[in-house]
């Protein structure tokens, strides 16, 4: 018994809520550490899953691994990845329903690289036939793709996932995976033109120029140096150590055909990625009326050539802008400062559009599968992997952040109504009186980001729909009249005339759940060259700029409303299937293997609603078990029950307990299920078990 409780001093407790004092994010924080310093990076509240980033290889990744966690009890072995997947797996093939698992935490925390070991949990423990092998791959091999067009370095993650991401596996009634789906978050289109110190760009761009071969770079245009993009130098740092691009390309090439590209669909997108270097290198200077034009010509040559567009309508729509007057489009030149933005403007929305596109293809390819070898009649569940941007504080943060921000709020309200509401449920399933907790309901924030009328998207989207008349200072107005008083929100005007003359910058401050934010709003409502890419000779660029939105422009549904359904729906399918959570937790700043940073960390658990979610998990009773589980593992406890008890598995744990000595106030019995109030009671049995 001593030897056990040594033990679990050293290596903590492996569920939170058997924590014995008092449940004090002191507490917490000590016994997350202790379990860090021995590698022991996964800690478990009740049925959620604490991860925190270990920062180098361990060895629990093993198909061994796997196997070993393979249709065994949640509880039965240390916490894990796998435990979670495998639950959530199992529940789904003995009831028919629909799981996901939602990972969160924040830049280079680990969310990425757990939903990966997901994936290859299934795909290696699932059973599976020949034909659906291909399905494993795809499954598999779209990750490097994505990533590829999604993730870029940044100061906090050298692999950051720059895009949301929501993926559904589906299995048929056999528990055999036969296809998936994806759902893609805004891309953040901002970093195609621009790089923070010590960032890069997408990591497509340099895996390119670095492994693709001497033929496809000259038949594109491209010089093998990333120094000579525009696009790619402004960060400095072309090169990563941890990043082999090289390699990664041929990665990337291999997915390609898995997934069924065609020869003519990669030759289009790399036109694409190929112009959008082409158009960052388009240098323009002033006329002598104040005018724009372009003197250097190779660049648009290129970029005319590669998405087979009119070189001189081209040349024209970069420098000129078109105006409705009285019914007539009338072409007004642009200035220097605006030819720049209308360059940047459009190789944004030609990357942005072509990672749609992209999920697009990977999904046709998904999905073929499906249709193909099992009909619609064929009972067929889901798991959903949800593996999104966290929440981001920069130092200049914009309308991407506040998307990502917003979308973390909507996120931290799911966990808390269904966390929440999932405990009550549970209680009042089983006949079991609780006391329910106090916790802030971030509700609040979410209403004033995006409710009708009042809400800051809804008075974003009023000053979109005025053109020509709105400007970033009277979309501040707005704000402040509408939103000024409400107690998360602040604004500060910003006389910053050096960037941009014509454009001014503003700031606002939300205070979110997890800390307060800057954001600086920057006007960029006008769609330019939209005409010119409408008739565009490459596939893609066609598909991804329709003539028909044209007609739409007069009510065009802003970036932000789009942002805003989309996670509407988003909470509707995860609102309709059964959780799992993954916290994930980045121990210190510097990507460094075995250094825990407390406060960083103590941060994030906060943050993160850990200490909320332990509470609720606490405030009834800390430990829950079915009878029959509960029966099975300490039944060598008592004469009555061992080694066999053929009756009621009630009443044998009944019996089991009164024999153990379990005092009233300690525990109650449900309907199925044995609730048990302190931790320590739990750890008496267990030590006595093990004794
Ligand atoms: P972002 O929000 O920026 O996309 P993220 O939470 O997805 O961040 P990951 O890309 O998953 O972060 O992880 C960042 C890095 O941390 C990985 O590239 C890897 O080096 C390391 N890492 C994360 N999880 C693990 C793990 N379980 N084992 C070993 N290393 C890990
Ligand atoms: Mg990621």
């Amino acid at each position: 018994m001593e030897g056990a409780l040594i033990a679990r001093d050293r290596v903590g407790v492996q569920d939170f809520v058997l924590l014995d004092s008092h449940t004090s994010e002191t507490a917490f924080l000590n016994n997350l550490r202790k379990r860090y310093q021995e590698n022991l990076i996964y800690t478990y509240i009740g049925t959620l899953l604490v991860s925190v980033n270990p920062y180098k290889e361990l060895d629990i990744y093993t198909v061994t691994q796997m196997q070993l966690y393979r249709g065994v009890n949640f509880f039965e072995l240390p916490p894990h990845l796998y435990a979670i997947a495998d639950n959530a797996y199992r529940v789904m093939c003995s009831e028919y329903n629909n799981h996901f698992i939602l990972i969160s935490g924040e830049s280079g925390a680990g969310k990425t690289e757990a939903s990966k070991k997901i994936l290859q949990y299934y795909a290696v423990t699932c059973p599976t036939t020949e034909q659906l092998q291909i399905v494993r791959d795809r499954l598999l091999l779209s990750n490097p793709v994505l990533e590829a067009f999604g993730n870029a370095k940044t100061l906090r993650n050298d692999n950051s996932s720059r895009f949301g991401k929501y993926m559904d596996i589906q299995f048929d009634f056999k528990g055999e995976p036969v296809g998936g789906h994806i759902l893609s978050y805004l891309i953040e289109k901002s970093r195609v033109v621009h790089q923070n110190h010590g960032e890069r760009n997408f990591h497509i761009f340099y895996q390119l120029l670095e492994g693709g071969d001497k033929d496809l770079l000259c038949w594109l245009g491209l010089e093998r140096n990333p120094q000579k993009y525009a696009y790619l130098i402004q960060g400095r740092c072309a090169k990563v150590f941890s990043i082999n691009d090289k390699n990664d390309w041929k990665i990337v090439r291999k997915a390609f055909s898995i997934i069924d590209f065609s020869e003519k669909d990669i030759e289009h997108l790399f036109g694409i990625v190929a112009s959008v270097l082409h158009l960052g290198n388009i240098q323009f200077e002033e006329d002598s009326n104040g005018h724009a034009i372009i003197r250097d010509g190779t660049q648009i040559k290129w970029i005319s050539k590669l998405l087979g567009v009119h070189l001189s309508i081209l040349q024209e729509a970069l420098t000129h802008r078109k105006i409705e007057a009285r019914s007539e489009e009338v072409l007004s030149p642009l200035n220097v400062d605006l030819a720049f933005y209308a360059r940047d403007a459009v190789a944004k929305a030609i990357y942005g559009r072509t990672f749609t596109w992209l999920v697009n293809k990977i999904n046709g390819s998904l999905a073929n599968k499906v249709g193909f070898f099992s009909s619609d009649s064929t009972r067929k569940t889901v798991i959903g992997l949800l593996d999104i941007y966290g929440f981001e504080v920069l130092d200049t943060n914009s309308f991407e952040q506040f998307c990502i921000n917003y979308c973390n709020e909507k996120l931290q309200q799911l966990l808390i109504e269904m966390t929440l509401k999932a405990e009550q449920e549970e209680y009042e399933l089983e006949g079991i009186e609780w006391e329910p907790i106090p916790y802030f309901n971030n509700k609040i924030i979410c209403d004033l980001v995006e409710q009708k009328h009042k809400g800051i998207i809804s008075i974003l989207d009023e000053e979109c729909l005025r053109p020509g008349e709105a400007t970033d200072l009277s979309f501040l107005e707005k704000l402040e009249e509408k939103v000024g008083d409400h107690a998360h929100f602040v604004t500060r005007k910003l006389a910053d005339q050096k960037t941009r003359k014509s454009i001014d910058w503003v700031d606002f401050r939300l205070l979110h759940y997890a800390g307060e934010v800057t954001y600086c709003a920057v006007g960029s409502f006008s769609l330019t060259l939209f005409q010119v890419l409408c008739n565009s000779k490459n596939g893609i660029i066609r598909d991804c700029f329709l003539l028909s939105e044209l007609d739409n422009r007069r009510r065009p549904e802003t970036v932000a409303t789009q942002f805003k359904n989309s996670l509407m729906s988003l909470i509707e399918i995860l609102m309709s299937k059964e959780p799992s959570y993954v916290r994930c937790i980045k121990p210190n700043e510097n990507k460094e293997p075995g250094k825990f940073d407390d406060y960083l960390i103590r941060h994030q658990v906060k943050y993160l609603g850990l200490m909320e979610h332990l509470r609720v998990r606490r405030a009834g009773f800390a430990y829950r078990r079915k009878y029959e589980l509960f029966l099975q593992r300490y039944k060598s406890l008592c004469p009555a029950t061992w080694p066999h008890w053929h009756g009621p598995a009630a009443e044998g744990v009944e019996r089991l307990i009164k024999h153990i000595g379990y005092k009233p106030e300690e525990y109650k019995l449900g309907r199925t299920k044995i609730f048990i109030r302190f931790p320590k009671t739990l750890f008496a049995t267990e030590d006595a078990f093990e004794f």
